[in-house]
């Protein structure tokens, strides 16, 4: 994610003068600087300690060994006591602006490249990305902050009047208010005019936007063996969702039904007549767990076909046409398909990538390596061998290898026309 800082200026505080807010601003600066200098003390303080104990002891000390605790947690508790009258929120934001800076130039400091940096009146007062909240109120613009511990009967929220700058500035600031930016820390610095600015740091999550090719096709095969098998136009790549999660649930479901109607009928022979009402019942809830369950497991097959395609550059998936399906050839059969291709072309879209529908027949007839169509070239259900080139592969693969070629309808019409001629 990367960071980036917006300048507003301070116009005034709404509820106190800049005479006092001058001064409050004046003075946490202050101790902001001396909080960093403290902090890169301690931290060369604490690597002196450690090259010591080393020395005396032959190996680098846990931290624990030397503080009972982290160092980081032992330099914020040591700072806070030393500046009571600072917020916490601001005294472990500077301490790690000061820490930051630490550890970059700690090896230089270490072999006297560098001196330790000294930190002057320029330094900025750093607050915690929860310590404060910009608002807009129609025109206005405010930040409002802790500048102070808070404590009872004294002010320690200050509400900033703020210059919103130009239509990018509130752009920025309208996405921090909405979430869509994430907010990150704040610092209060004043230019050599004396005017106070807030520097806002922001990031935001880069949808890395792959390139998708429209060339790039997926074919996507309702299989036979295999609930779902997907193919790639440009490489021997594939994929399958075996579908037994589907084949089990159907069966349960099966029982389910075949006992409850056993019930049923048990209910209406019986000579209490309100049994069948009663017993019709678990049908209605049995209707409604096979229809949430078909939902998930088809989300979740529509999920991992589409990110498939997406993780191969795929601008074009081509799935199968199944309005005029013969519904005893697939693995599939009262299962249901077309919500299935639905949440696809759903998943697809949101990705880019375009589906299109193509007439699936023969597809599993056709050799995908030589374009010859027969009866014959399907050994059985499951395998498939070309008569003509002697090309062998899993039926499923083959269709879905078909499948994924562009204008596969045209292609297998002129095949035909092909071997009908040569036939004749
Ligand atoms: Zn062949």
């Amino acid at each position: 994610m990367p960071a980036k800082t917006l300048r507003l200026q301070i116009i005034k505080p709404m509820d106190t003068t800049w005479d006092v807010l001058g001064e409050l601003l004046r003075d946490l600066r202050y101790n902001s600087a001396k909080i960093c200098n403290r902090v890169i003390q301690l931290c060369y303080e604490n690597e002196n300690i450690r090259k010591m104990h080393k020395e005396l002891y032959g190996e680098t000390p846990k931290d624990k060994d030397i503080y009972g605790m982290s160092f980081q947690g032992w330099l914020y508790q040591k700072i806070r006591d030393e500046f009571p009258e600072i917020a916490s929120t601001i005294i472990s934001q500077t301490i790690q602006y000061a820490y930051k800076r630490w550890r970059t130039d700690k090896k230089d400091i270490l072999s006297l490249k560098q001196s330790i940096p000294s930190f002057k009146l320029d330094t900025p007062i750093s607050i915690y990305n929860q310590s404060y909240r910009i608002e807009n109120d129609g025109d206005n613009w405010t930040i409002t902050t802790n500048l102070l511990p808070a404590q009872k009967e004294k002010q320690y929220k200050y509400t900033l009047l703020i210059h919103s700058g130009d239509n990018s500035k509130i752009t920025i600031l309208k996405r921090l208010i909405d979430g869509e930016y994430k907010q990150g820390a704040m610092q209060i610095v004043q230019d050599r005019k004396k005017k106070w600015y807030c520097l806002i740091t922001y990031s935001f999550e880069t949808k890395a936007e792959k390139e998708l090719d429209d060339t790039k096709i997926m074919g996507v095969d309702m299989g036979i063996v295999n609930a779902v098998y997907w193919a790639f136009n440009d490489s021997l790549q594939r994929g399958k969702i075996e579908g037994g999660e589907i084949e089990q649930f159907r069966k349960q479901i099966q029982r389910r039904r075949e006992e409850l109607q056993r019930a049923i009928k048990w209910a209406g022979d019986s000579r209490h007549g309100h049994g069948v009402k009663r017993a019709l019942k678990p049908i209605e809830a049995l209707r409604e767990k096979e229809r949430n369950a078909r939902n998930m497991i088809n989300h979740k097959y529509a999920k991992t076909i589409v990110e498939a395609a997406y993780r191969h550059g795929c601008g074009v998936i081509q799935i199968e046409d199944l309005s005029g399906i013969n519904e005893e050839e697939t693995f599939l059969k009262n299962w249901s398909y077309f919500d299935l291709q639905e949440k696809i072309i759903y998943k697809a879209e949101e990705k880019g990538i375009q589906v299109i529908k193509i007439n699936p027949e023969y597809t599993s007839q056709r050799c995908s390596e030589c374009g010859y169509i027969n009866k014959e070239n399907r050994k059985t259900q499951a395998e498939f061998k070309c008569i003509s080139c002697g090309y062998e592969a899993l039926a499923d693969y083959n269709a879905a290898r078909n499948i994924a070629i562009q204008n596969i309808e045209k292609i297998i019409e002129e095949e035909l026309k092909k071997q009908e001629a040569r036939v004749s």
